[in-house]
């Protein structure tokens, strides 16, 4: 099952919460080890899309603000943090000869058919070129109608759009459990799910950490919308980014969503 040499086009997700440290700055450590990794996967052959959130986060660190409270705050922390994650990976991934570009998206882009062909259209082209599209809902606009409901949900229809071969969660928990393991001791991991059912669904908990938006129930969904079509889907823990590479070398770790 965790032969990665088969898929080519991998979409990896990464939360706020992975991306930041406790009081919201940026984890320079850890996007620095992501960006080393995801480069040496594309110099291994293979095509990158990073779904990465951190937008608000790091516009309340950039301001040394308190966290936004209503949506017009938080639109414009999104604004202001989508740009300096953007300088920061733009810089980071061209220290390893890589070239990357943004893609920021609403719902009504994958609702309608004409603009999710037209995105389709654009993701296709950049990883022609050999790009490492960063993707991010567009925060600052998005409505509540509009909204995808935390990247959990946008990765899964990303990799829907780019016809990836495999999406990846990074997280902050090790994968699904069969209960939650920051309450119970003896909770196990499930190293392989099969299909999306009312058993799976129950062993998911709340909501995620403050700083993060989803929980194991978002993650789900994006499991199922994936599934559905056929792509599979890892959930591994993104403290430590090189975990990717344990994948890549056929070692058992996180969760794995087979598709059928
Ligand atoms: N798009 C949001 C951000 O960049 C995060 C949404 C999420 O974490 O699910 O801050």
């Amino acid at each position: 099952m965790s032969d990665l040499s088969k898929f080519r086009r991998i979409v990896v997700k990464i939360g706020t919460s992975t991306l930041t440290h406790d009081e919201g700055h940026l984890n320079l450590r850890r996007i620095e080890a992501l960006v080393k990794v995801l480069s040496d996967f594309k110099n291994a052959g293979r095509q990158v899309i990073l779904v990465s959130s951190g937008a608000v986060s790091a516009g309340v660190a950039k301001l040394s603000t308190r966290r936004p409270i209503n949506t017009a705050e938080k639109q414009a922390m999104a604004a202001i943090g989508q740009s300096e994650l953007m300088k920061l990976y733009s810089r980071l991934f061209s220290d390893y000869g890589h070239t990357v570009a943004q893609i920021l998206l609403t719902k009504d882009v994958i609702d309608q058919p004409d603009r999710r062909a037209a995105a389709e259209d654009t993701f296709s082209t950049l990883l022609g070129l050999g790009c490492i599209p960063i993707v991010n809902e567009n925060d600052s606009v998005s409505t509540e109608g509009l909204n995808f409901g935390g990247n959990d949900t946008l990765s899964a229809y990303v990799a829907l759009v780019c016809h990836a071969d495999l999406l990846i969660n990074l997280s902050d928990i090790d994968g699904l459990y069969d209960k939650d393991p920051r309450k119970f001791a003896d909770a196990r991991l499930i190293p392989e799910v099969s299909a999306i059912d009312d058993s799976v669904l129950a062993m998911a908990g709340g909501a995620g950490t403050a700083r993060g938006t989803g929980g194991m129930a978002t993650k789900l969904l994006a499991a199922k919308i994936v599934l559905d079509q056929g792509i599979p889907m890892f959930i591994l823990n993104g403290q430590d980014p090189t975990v990717l590479y344990e994948i890549l070398d056929g070692n058992r770790v996180g969760t794995y969503f087979a598709a059928r």
